[in-house]
């Protein structure tokens, strides 16, 4: 088979809308499957699976097919959201401009995903021309992207536990090109720029990373999202307005600065989602408009849990609007979506919200006494017992 070089491939790569691209071989990333194995050890990673369900296999890129010699692995830069006002990420749905907001992170604001595998699979087709065999893998849990992007030496490992490029930053995101093809290429491996940097650990609103390269997904916001269950009470307020992930260890970070200073390109702006709209919204209509987020177990009432959240930490205090949708959700058949309207309620001030009538029927179909721990924790409960 002849092998076209890692140039040809660049110009390839290029054109196909990726902002750069290396190789590396397909032996185990030792290192990282001892980190994520530590961290696993120590709970850290809080449930998620990704990386974590099956480390041995994340981090030996060989079992990804017999006879898989290399990995080209390319990065494209987020696309930056319009700057236009107002920005919502929930079109034909009845918007009011002084309506809250939850913001929404930047890598899902576009189908940054769907134009890494456009670009990913133009590599693979070239390749395939030559007779090689190729598969693109790119947000899989069969690897580990982020380490075998740093080996083919697209960047560094930073703090944040984010790939930095030196020129491109962190706001991108990563996919490979398995291949049988025998692809040469020199790779210089950037070193740790981070040096005495720690504002990602300093400036988390949750203080979730404490060792250098170390998240504990307990405390991330982003994951806590995504996370089942009742959303931590501990962090509900830290969370503010964000609704689906968190950029601030990216925002914050000074080499992203010098890469969208240095490429001329502004910082990604956030879009925002109407929190009254989704909380109107049936489950169709949720499935619909946000679908494409990781939702766990694909149930809208974790999107309505997180909405709620933010509504609870806005100023809406005087919204009759907010009552309106609060009470709605106050009635939800599902405890997760009570106990957390119950949360926002009272965190707005609005007791007259849950009266003795209501507290009966809040209570009521709640197995796993969720709705009822929320009352205990605000003294409702207590308060109805003294009357
Ligand atoms: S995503 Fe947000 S909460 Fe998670 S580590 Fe980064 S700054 Fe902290
Ligand atoms: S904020 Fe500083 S320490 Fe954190 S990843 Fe960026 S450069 Fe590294």
């Amino acid at each position: 088979m002849w092998v076209p070089n890692l140039e040809n491939i660049k110009q390839v790569a290029t054109k196909a809308g990726l902002d750069d691209i290396a190789v590396t071989g397909v032996e185990p990333l030792v290192e990282a499957r001892a980190a994520i194995e530590e961290r696993k050890r120590q709970g850290l990673h809080a449930g998620m699976n990704f990386t974590y369900g099956n480390p041995e296999r994340a981090t030996d890129p060989a079992l990804l097919f017999e006879g898989a010699q290399s990995i080209l692995v390319a990065v494209r830069r987020y696309k930056p959201p319009s700057v236009d006002e107002p920005q919502t990420s929930n079109p034909g749905t009845k918007v009011r401009l002084e309506s809250p907001k939850g913001l929404v992170a930047a890598y899902v604001c576009s189908d940054e995903y769907g134009m890494l595998r456009q670009g990913l699979t133009a590599v693979a087709n070239y390749l395939e021309g030559f007779g090689a065999r190729t598969e693109v893998v790119m947000d899989d849990n069969r690897l580990a992207d982020r380490a075998v992007a740093a080996r083919a030496g697209l960047g560094w490992l930073g703090r944040n536990t984010m790939l930095l490029h030196p020129q491109l930053g962190s706001w991108t995101v990563i996919g490979s090109v398995v291949t049988d093809a025998p692809i040469q290429g020199q790779s210089e491996n950037p070193h740790d720029g981070c040096g005495t940097c720690r504002r990602c650990s300093t400036d988390c609103p949750t203080g979730a990373i404490d060792e250098f390269g170390v998240l504990d997904a307990n405390k991330c916001l982003a994951w806590l999202l995504q996370a089942k269950g009742t959303f931590p009470r501990r962090y509900r307020t830290a969370l503010g307005d964000r609704l689906y992930g968190c950029d601030d260890c990216q925002v914050l970070c000074p080499i992203n600065d010098e890469a969208m200073n240095a490429s001329g390109t502004a910082l990604p702006k956030d879009s925002k989602v109407d929190i009254v709209a989704l909380l109107d919204s049936s489950d169709e209509e949720l499935m619909k408009q946000f679908g494409h987020w990781y939702i766990p177990r694909r149930r809208p009432e974790y999107l309505r849990r997180n909405a709620l959240i933010v509504l609870g930490n806005s100023r809406s205090h005087d919204d009759l609007e907010v009552d309106r949708v609060l009470e709605n959700c106050l009635m939800a058949s599902e405890p997760l979506v009570r106990s957390h309207a119950v949360w926002a309620a009272l965190r707005l001030g609005k007791k007259h919200l849950i009266g003795p009538d209501v507290v009966g029927s809040l209570v009521e179909h709640d197995p796993d006494g969720i709705v009822r721990a929320e009352l205990e924790e605000w003294g409702i409960l207590l308060d109805l017992d003294s009357q």
